[in-house]
């Protein structure tokens, strides 16, 4: 998909039901800067638990033009009231913690995120203190946890940019999503992925048409045929595309056959 058409595409439906939420937040000026971070990456639901001051002079100027995102922001005395209409909570952790939880990736704790919103749930990535993080029993009310893979010795994002990486991961999922239901690079209806079966009959035609086009020049076909079939296994053709390509096999192998005749 190129870049252009990736900025253009609105994003998932889904990213409404995706929140944010910083719990026990301590410095105002993070709230702010965690609300640009989302607005950047098309997400608008920030709910803060007990933050220790409300979003003051300094949360605004960090948010820029995210004020509305901060403005919007719900405020909860505890994290089990922001997740209680959840079916998806993950709690992100800058070190591994003793809490028995499955822990996972930016990318695929994103990607569960997204197919999760895309059914229809709601769905929150928490967030820490600056200071001591989410504490066990905050832990405890996660499905899972998931982990930025940063530097060992010096693994602790600040809290804002933490939040953007996750946004960004979530923002890519999203594009995916969008992109998966119907759309190509150029934003036209895709129809659905190839079966086995009519991929196997291009192969079949595309075998016979180098065939008849003396493409091998008495060399064994398999090795070319091998290194087409993973060519075109890895493009991820539609049913149309692989019509389209069958097409001009047909016409190459008329082309064949009248040259064959004349000669
Ligand atoms: N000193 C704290 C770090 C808090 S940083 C601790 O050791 O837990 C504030 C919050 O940012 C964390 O609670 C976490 O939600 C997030 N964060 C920071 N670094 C992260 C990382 N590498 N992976 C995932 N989340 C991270």
């Amino acid at each position: 998909m190129s870049s252009e058409s990736r900025s253009v595409n609105p994003s998932h439906p889904a990213a409404q039901r995706l929140r944010i939420v910083l719990v026990g937040t301590q410095h105002p000026g993070n709230m702010g800067s965690a609300a640009r971070a989302m607005k950047t990456m098309g997400l608008a639901r920030l709910v803060l638990v007990a933050p220790e001051r409300r979003p003051n002079e300094e949360s605004y100027a960090l948010a820029a033009g995210a004020d509305d995102v901060l403005g919007d922001a719900l405020i909860c005395e505890t994290l089990a009231d922001a997740v209680a209409d959840c079916r998806l909570v993950l709690g992100c952790t800058a070190r591994s913690r003793r809490v028995q939880l499955e822990e996972l990736l930016p990318r695929d704790a994103a990607a569960r995120s997204v197919t999760e919103a895309a059914a229809g749930a709601e769905v929150a990535l928490v967030f820490g203190r600056e200071r001591t993080g989410l504490t066990n029993d905050e832990l405890q009310l996660c499905h899972a946890s998931v982990h930025i893979p940063a530097n060992p010795d010096y693994s602790s994002l600040n809290l804002a940019a933490a939040v953007q990486v996750l946004s960004y991961e979530l923002r890519l999922a999203l594009l995916d999503a969008s992109s998966g239901d119907a759309m190509d690079a150029a934003g036209e209806r895709r129809d659905p992925p190839a079966s086995h079966a009519e991929m196997e009959g291009f192969f079949a035609q595309l075998a016979q048409t180098l065939d008849a086009i003396d493409f091998h020049k008495g060399r064994a076909p398999e090795s070319a045929m091998r290194k087409l079939r993973r060519l075109y296994l890895r493009a991820g053709l539609d049913a149309r595309e692989v019509r389209i390509l069958r097409g001009i096999l047909a016409d190459a192998q008329r082309m064949a056959m009248l040259a064959g005749s004349k000669r």
